[in-house]
């Protein structure tokens, strides 16, 4: 696996932050409100580059995000929800933002989603306390609307940031969001799906989000979609693959 040295994670989150910006943030409604959160994103950020002790582990991380008010979403969340899991995990999911379950728990994927992801994980070998679960944005958008560009331009850099502490061999993006998100494009998850990309050097496969695995639950074919992604992950991770039968559901 490739990793990445100190220097060149924040040149990745700089060289990330102005893809987004060509992907067009840069076009954010220029009001006061906003040049307001433009200022304390620049100020974050500035402040994450020249830490003289950045984050090296998830708990300094997460101490140091702490009753983050850098974007809108802090006013209506209930809990900041940062991630769970290992520290170690050879394998992330990265989901989409909170729901109203997750935003009242404080947990990723807690709710009817996240009990679909729980039996992908079971059905491939793992418990949630060997792998890492996190979400692109850490509080939950109001009515689970799509996330805001300005929103995520000033929460990516902590993904960015727990990806580069635990440097996972696989990364396993659910659903569109997500995936268009860490890939910076456009493509649809259905022509992202089902073969691995690169994200900084580490092997990343898109797959159906559980949500949409919910609301689509009369079409199996979905389910194997999913199944035959994971096997490529188990395959990448050189672990065996358990016995599956179409039959089996
Ligand atoms: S979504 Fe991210 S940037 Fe916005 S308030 Fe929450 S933690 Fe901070």
């Amino acid at each position: 696996m490739e990793t990445l040295s100190r220097q060149t994670f924040y040149e990745s989150v700089r060289e990330y932050l102005r893809e987004l910006a060509e992907s067009g943030i840069d076009g954010l409604p220029e009001s006061d409100e906003t040049k307001e959160k433009n200022i304390n994103t620049d100020l974050f950020n500035a402040q994450m580059r020249t830490s003289d002790s950045p984050p090296e582990t998830l708990e300094s991380l997460r101490q140091k995000i702490g009753d983050c008010k850098l974007c809108t979403l802090s006013s209506s969340r209930k809990n900041l929800v940062f991630g769970a899991g290992n520290e170690k995990a050879r394998l992330v999911f990265v989901g989409e933002a909170p729901g109203a379950d997750e935003d009242r728990q404080g947990i990723p994927f807690v709710g009817e989603a996240g009990g679909i992801l729980t039996r992908i994980i079971r059905a491939i070998g793992f418990t949630r306390d060997e792998i890492y679960i996190c979400n692109v944005l850490k509080c939950r958008p109001p009515a689970n609307r799509n996330p805001h560009k300005e929103e995520i331009a000033s929460c990516s850099p902590f993904l960015i940031q727990q990806l580069e502490i635990i440097k996972p061999e696989v990364i396993v993006t659910l659903g569109t969001f997500a995936t268009q998100t860490l890939l910076n494009t456009k493509e649809p998850i259905s022509r992202l799906r089902g073969k691995f990309h690169l994200y900084h050097g580490i092997p990343l496969m898109p797959t159906f989000h559980p949500s949409f695995l919910l609301r689509n639950k009369g079409n199996k074919q979905y389910y194997w979609d999913v199944w035959s992604d994971m096997v490529q992950v188990l395959q990448k991770l050189n672990l065996p693959v358990p016995e599956k039968n179409q039959g089996q559901g």
